[in-house]
This record gives C-alpha cells, sequence and structure tokens, in this order.
C-alpha cells in the first residue's frame, strides 16, 4: 500500500518522489509506505485551499454527516488500518477509536447547525457579531489516537467554514488519508480537505509558517508545541496546543477501594500508557499505601499483551519507555511488576509496570514516559497530596478518589490541572472545555470552544 498526499481532491505524490515506510507496530514489519512531503507539497496543497468554495452553513454540516454515515460504512477497514498503524487491538479500534471519530463528526455538525450570535444595542446605535471563517487552517496531529484527533480538529474546522490542510502523524497516516478520500466522494468540493504526509521537520513547519494558513491547531508534545509556538507566533497565526501530561490520580484512604483500584488501573494502562491524559502518578494516601500497591500490581496482571493490551507504538518508543524504567530503578525506585519487554518477538509490546519508593521529584516521576508505567506515591494529608499533585511542569488532567465530597471539590478547585476527574477517569463529553494548564497546553477544544478557535468574531455598528 503506499499512500500519495490527497490535495485538490484527488491522490497527489509528493513532489521529490520520496516515500517513509509504514510500520505495523505489533510485528515490526512494513506494511506499506507514505508520502514524505515537503514544502512544495504544502505549498500545493495551500494553494488548493485556497481555491475552495466557503459553503453555506448547511450545506457544510451535511458534508459532515454524509462523511460520518461513509465512515460508518466502511468502519471494519477504518478500524483495520487504525489498528495496524498504532498497535492498537482491533477490538478497540472497532469498538472505541472509530465510533469516536463518527461521533465527532456529526456532534460538531450538528453543533455548529445551533450557533447564533450577539447583539449589542444602544439607544442610537445597533452592534452586531459577525463570526466568520479563518480561511486556510492547519490541524497537525500525533499518533497515539490518530482518527480521534483528526475528526476532532477537522469537523469543527470546516463546520465554520474553513479549508483545511491535515498533517497527520508520519507514523500513523491511514485513517485520515482514507476519510479525506471519502470526504471527496460524498461531494466535498476540491481543496476543501487536503492531506500533506510526511514528518514533522519536513511538512509539518512550513505547513505551520505558511504565510496563507491562519491557524494551526496542534496536539503533540511539549517540545514539538513550544517549537511550533516559536515559528508561528511571529507570524501572527493563531495557534491551539494540546500537549504533554504527568497527570496526578490521588487516592484518599476514604475512597471505594475496589472502584479506585480499577480506575487507577483503568487510567495507567488504557492505550498502553499512550494517552496524554493517562494518571501515570499515582498518590495514595499513607494509610492505605502498601495494600493499593498490592491490588494495583493485581489490576496489572490483567492487562494481558495481545489480549487487551496492544503494543507500544514503535521499537524506538519502547526503547524510550525501558531507558525510564532503568531510570527510575537508579533513582531509588522498587519495580512492584513488569519493567520487561512482553508478547511476541519483532512485536513493540511491553508489560503493564508499577514503580514503588520514587522520590517525587525525580526525573522518572515528573517527565512524560508514554507507557504502560506507573509510579507509586505516598502522602500524609491533603496538603501534601495537593502539593505533590502540582509538583510537575505538566497541568493536562487530575482523578480524585474519595467518598468526602466536600473534600473533592475542595481539591479539584486547587489541583493544577485544566480537566479533573472525580471517582472516574477519561469520561468524556465532546461539549465541555478540553485543554491543559501549565506546559500542558495553550487554548481550549470541544463544543463551542472549537468552533470559536476556528473563526473570528467581527463587530458591525449600525447608525440608528
Ligand atoms: P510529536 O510532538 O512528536 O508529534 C505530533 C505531530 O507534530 C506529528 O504529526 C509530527 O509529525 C508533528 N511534528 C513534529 N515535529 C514538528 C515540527 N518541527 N513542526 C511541525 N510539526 C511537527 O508527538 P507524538 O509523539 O506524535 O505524540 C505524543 C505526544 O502527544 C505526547 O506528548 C502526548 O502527551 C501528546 N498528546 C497530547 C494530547 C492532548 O490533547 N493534550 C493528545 C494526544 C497526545
Amino acid at each position: 500500500m503506499k499512500l500519495d498526499n490527497w490535495i485538490g481532491g484527488r491522490a497527489v505524490p509528493p513532489a521529490a518522489g520520496e516515500y517513509l515506510d509504514n510500520i505495523d507496530p505489533k510485528t515490526g514489519r512494513a506494511v506499506g509506505q507514505v508520502a514524505s512531503s515537503g514544502a512544495d507539497d504544502v505549498d500545493l496543497a495551500v494553494r488548493a485551499a485556497r481555491g475552495a468554495p466557503v459553503l453555506p452553513l448547511d450545506e457544510r454540516c451535511a458534508l459532515l454527516e454524509a462523511l460520518a454515515d461513509a465512515a460508518e460504512k466502511r468502519l471494519p477497514e477504518l478500524a483495520e488500518l487504525e489498528a495496524l498503524d498504532t498497535g492498537k487491538l482491533l477490538s478497540a479500534t472497532e469498538s472505541g477509536d472509530v465510533p469516536r471519530a463518527i461521533a465527532n463528526l456529526r456532534f460538531f455538525a450538528q453543533l455548529a447547525r445551533t450557533i447564533s450570535s450577539d447583539c449589542h444595542p444602544t439607544e442610537d446605535a445597533l452592534n452586531y457579531t459577525l463570526r466568520q471563517p479563518l480561511g486556510v487552517v492547519a490541524t497537525i496531529t500525533p499518533w497515539n489516537f490518530p482518527i480521534v484527533l483528526f475528526t476532532w480538529k477537522v469537523a469543527p474546522a470546516i463546520a465554520m467554514g474553513n479549508a483545511v490542510i491535515a498533517k497527520p502523524s508520519e507514523l500513523t497516516p491511514s485513517s485520515a488519508n482514507l476519510l479525506a478520500r471519502l470526504f471527496s466522494e460524498v461531494g466535498a468540493p476540491a481543496g476543501l480537505l487536503n492531506v500533506v504526509n510526511g514528518t514533522g521537520p519536513e511538512a509539518g513547519e512550513p505547513l505551520a509558517t505558511h504565510p496563507y494558513v491562519k491557524a494551526i491547531s496542534f496536539t503533540g508534545g511539549t517540545q514539538t508545541g513550544r517549537l511550533i509556538t516559536g515559528l508561528a507566533s511571529p507570524l501572527l497565526k493563531k495557534v491551539s496546543l494540546e500537549l504533554g501530561g504527568k497527570n496526578p490520580s490521588v487516592v484518599f484512604a476514604d475512597c471505594d477501594f475496589e472502584r479506585a483500584v480499577e480506575g487507577v488501573a483503568r487510567a495507567a494502562f488504557f492505550n498502553t500508557g499512550q494517552v496524554c491524559l493517562c494518571g501515570s502518578r499515582v498518590l495514595v494516601e499513607a494509610s492505605i499505601h502498601d495494600a493499593f500497591v498490592d491490588a494495583l500490581v493485581a489490576q496489572a496482571a490483567r492487562w494481558i499483551p495481545e489480549e487487551n493490551l496492544g503494543s507500544l507504538i514503535s521499537a524506538e518508543h519502547r526503547r524510550k519507555v525501558e531507558g525510564y524504567v532503568k531510570l527510575a530503578r537508579e533513582e531509588g525506585g522498587r519495580v512492584a511488576c513488569g519493567g520487561e519487554r512482553a508478547g511476541p518477538e519483532g512485536g513493540a509490546f511491553f508489560a503493564p509496570t508499577v514503580i514503588t519508593g520514587l522520590p517525587i521529584e525525580s526525573r522518572a516521576a515528573q517527565e512524560e514516559i508514554f507507557g504502560p508505567v506507573v509510579s507509586v506515591h505516598p502522602f500524609e494529608d491533603e496538603e501534601q497530596a495537593l502539593e505533590s499533585a502540582n509538583a510537575v511542569e505538566y497541568g493536562l488532567a487530575s482523578s480524585i478518589w474519595t467518598n468526602d465530597l466536600t473534600r473533592a471539590h475542595r481539591v479539584a478547585a486547587r489541583i493544577e490541572s485544566g480537566m479533573v476527574w472525580i471517582n472516574t477517569w477519561n469520561k468524556r463529553d465532546l461539549r465541555v472545555p478540553f485543554g491543559g494548564m501549565k506546559q500542558s497546553g495553550v487554548g481550549r477544544e470541544g463544543g463551542r470552544y472549537s468552533l470559536e478557535f476556528f473563526s473570528q468574531d467581527r463587530n458591525i455598528c449600525v447608525q440608528l
């Protein structure tokens, strides 16, 4: 399978004729090739996008719904491509990623139909707000939830009347490319949605700096986010950044123990720990620390490679995860379970890993590992729990496990993260603000926040 770019409603080979291997992380074998694009390809896509018509709102939303219908018909194929690219299990992409992507398309189509604008009348004048598209916008997305994040950005961008150039991760390009093709098949005009494949430095940077690209919606690592901001901000582009996390799961002794252990394990190991929202630091009240660690280790044993735990994204990423486990040992941590490769030879599987005894300020407890690895840290009281929870540069998400709801609200207000779950984790409503504090991001996505990002408000004042 050879993937070209999707530009102006057709497949276009990369200008330089170069391709990258697309590797299946579950076997380590190349399953295809993907275009390695550069500035010329980006420029071609921008020209195509600029030539796309701005359709009426109803037509844009109907097209997104038609794409959702088409994706639903091709769900098995999309799920297979997504599993092949990412190393996820097919059961996960079939029941999770692809249905969620379809829901994103329908959700933003419906929501955009309901937007209204403000009116500020005075005695002798009438002000009204016009919400208009930005023009050509770019989306740059990572490999951990390729189809979910592609639709999460592209749907609101299209719904608000923009033309889009999407750059999926070079490691996981297939679902975005198929969706772009399907969009053309259901009647989207040429240039409305373009996909440029390739690496960040070669394809992402020219996209982020192209003079006609008005906004960049980026999800990925914090370092990359900083780099893109450094390039795009002097050009005065609108930038939205959804970045990394080192999220605390805070467990108080008065929690519902069984429910908390199960929830904390899910927060740690779901998607093989490759979730920006993953609870990778478990803070547990000292009086239940040992019992909790035992129960968490027992839970970890229920996450079995190939059965309900996919592989990591690549052999290279697994080496990074292994490096962090080694570092944790050097920093005084004790590996209570896991810490080693698992699953079949050739695949990038890694055993669920629980580490205890790590100082909270150690690198392994501070830096994003992005694998099925958690460290557990005891705390004496609420103040210390908050201190430890907030003692990282990140501030994306957190979960609090307690039956004292007064305390839960109190801690939620003081914990430094854009999203807080109480007695649950990763329960997502598409309308609510999604995004991080501190080094986890700038801006919010979801519901009206996404619609606002992909549009601009103008005021019209009429003398009465
Ligand atoms: P990454 O930053 O390496 O890459 C993300 C995207 O940016 C890819 O498409 C990549 O090709 C592109 N890119 C890389 N360098 C670039 C450059 N110089 N210019 C332009 N584009 C560039 O991230 P990743 O490894 O693909 O994904 C994992 C990271 O994403 C983790 O840190 C994770 O926490 C984060 N993430 C955050 C969220 C969130 O919503 N906050 C969601 C998912 C993942």
